[in-house]
């Protein structure tokens, strides 16, 4: 099922998600849901949040990308990130290994906005798997800047958050503008149900 997802000025962006206890049928079933969203929106990374769950899981696939290149390694080895897709990342915890790069990011929360960001070009990562099994590899380029902005996620962080000054100066006629957007839906919505 495609979800809605929720767009910048909903608090629920704002949330750290919960550390995931166990991998149930119920999670399972969002898990599936999440990426149906996520290649609806050609998106190649969505978090919990986004569809309205503050939970430590995200869902990534850059196999779409053909023009940014990414790099693995599994095991000590070099493997061709395809291997890895599709990602599920639960309870994920990174560690950085490479200096900061500039790249271009956007954000489904944030339709039609894009800006440079710069974040280490490579990571390594240690998460469980949708199975909840615990996997460990070590990325660079659009893969580690993407599992980067889906981790942030996963603190209540958004890109916004880490754009410099004057990109967000740049932005934010149009930052103002999603927000003042999103919190009329949403009390809208609130006077509906009353
Ligand atoms: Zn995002």
């Amino acid at each position: 099922m495609v979800l809605e997802v929720v767009r910048y000025g909903d608090p629920i962006l704002r949330q750290k998600g919960a550390r995931i206890g166990r991998v149930t049928p119920e999670l399972q079933r969002l898990i599936a849901d999440m990426f149906e969203t996520m290649y609806a929106a050609h998106g190649i990374g969505l978090a919990a949040q986004q569809v309205g769950h503050a939970l430590q899981l995200a869902v990534l696939d850059i196999r779409g990308v053909e023009d940014r290149p990414s790099s693995l390694e599994l095991n000590g080895q070099p493997t061709d990130p395809a291997a890895l897709m599709p990602l599920v990342l639960i309870n994920p915890e990174i560690r950085v290994l490479g200096p900061g790069v500039t790249g271009p990011e956007g954000c489904l929360s944030f339709p039609d906005i894009y800006a440079d960001i710069v974040r280490p070009e490579s990571i390594e990562v240690r998460a469980w798997n949708a199975t909840g099994e615990p996997i460990s590899f070590r990325c660079g380029g659009l893969l580690a800047r993407a599992i980067q902005h889906e981790y942030d996620h996963l603190q209540g962080i958004l890109f916004i958050d880490r754009m410099d000054r004057r990109e967000r100066q740049r932005l934010q006629p149009q930052l103002d503008a999603l927000h003042a957007e999103t919190r009329m839906r949403l009390s809208s919505r609130q006077s509906l149900k009353q």
